[in-house]
């Protein structure tokens, strides 16, 4: 079941690659399992996919601790300068950078284990006020402001976009998103690795990918519909 599914999203994309002429290797599918029972991580491990997208901080290390080392775990959500410590060495990418505080938390808990993180900055496109992220016209100052700290490397740009029927209205925002990733790789700033553009998910991934995407973020397509207990 969920090995088809990863099967069907991955036909998806190397179709939406052919239609844009991209190469399908710049692609790499993030399964996002939040919610999702490690049996069924495991299952599309079993399928050969090495990239996972959780939302919480204490559900990635649970499932860290339980599935094979090689696994790749992408903190997709908003996160709590409180919670950094216990996730800086066990996160592949950070996704959801969205202040210069929260970065600055990161780069002091990965002094401490002598690492560096991989981070990217989680921008607010479409500009909704339910949305974390931060607005397009001050992404380029606060990467400047963050690229200065010690034992970080800012990787590239994130964004989630608006829940909507029609993909297509969200192509926009894709490519916003890309024009401001050139802007910023064009700059040249020091410590700044413009290579990484994480967007597109469940109903809007091959408009995202056919916008320039480098990790497309599949929850439901892949693992089906969540379930929140009350
Ligand atoms: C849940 C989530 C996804 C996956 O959403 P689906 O619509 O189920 O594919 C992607 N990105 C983020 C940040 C999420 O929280």
């Amino acid at each position: 079941m969920i090995a088809d599914h990863i099967k069907m999203v991955e036909d998806k994309i190397v179709a939406a690659c052919k239609d844009s002429g991209r190469n399908v290797e710049d692609v790499t599918l993030i399964a996002v399992s939040k919610t999702k029972p490690v049996p069924a991580l495991q299952e599309a491990y079993d399928y050969g996919c090495r990239d996972f997208g959780e939302n919480k901080v204490q559900e990635l290390v649970d499932k860290f601790d339980k599935l094979p080392k090689d696994i790749r775990w992408h903190m997709i959500g908003h996160l709590q300068r409180n919670k950094v410590k216990y996730i800086v060495d066990k996160a592949y990418l950070i996704h959801s950078v969205d202040s210069f505080r929260l970065a600055q938390e990161i780069s002091k808990e990965a002094a401490k284990k002598e690492i560096t993180v991989s981070i990217l900055i989680e921008v607010n496109v479409a500009n909704e006020e339910s949305k974390f992220g931060v607005r397009c016209e001050d992404v380029q100052q606060i990467i400047e402001d963050i690229s200065e700290l010690p034992n970080l490397r800012i990787r590239g740009l994130m964004t989630i976009a608006p829940y909507v029927e029609n993909a297509e209205e969200n192509r926009q925002y894709f490519e916003k998103l890309r024009q401001i990733y050139v802007d910023i790789k064009s700059k040249n700033i020091d410590n700044v690795y413009m290579e990484v553009l994480s967007m597109g998910m469940t109903g809007d991934y091959e408009v995202a990918v056919s916008e320039g995407a480098t990790y497309v973020r599949v929850g439901t397509g892949i693992f089906g519909e969540r379930v929140y207990a009350g």
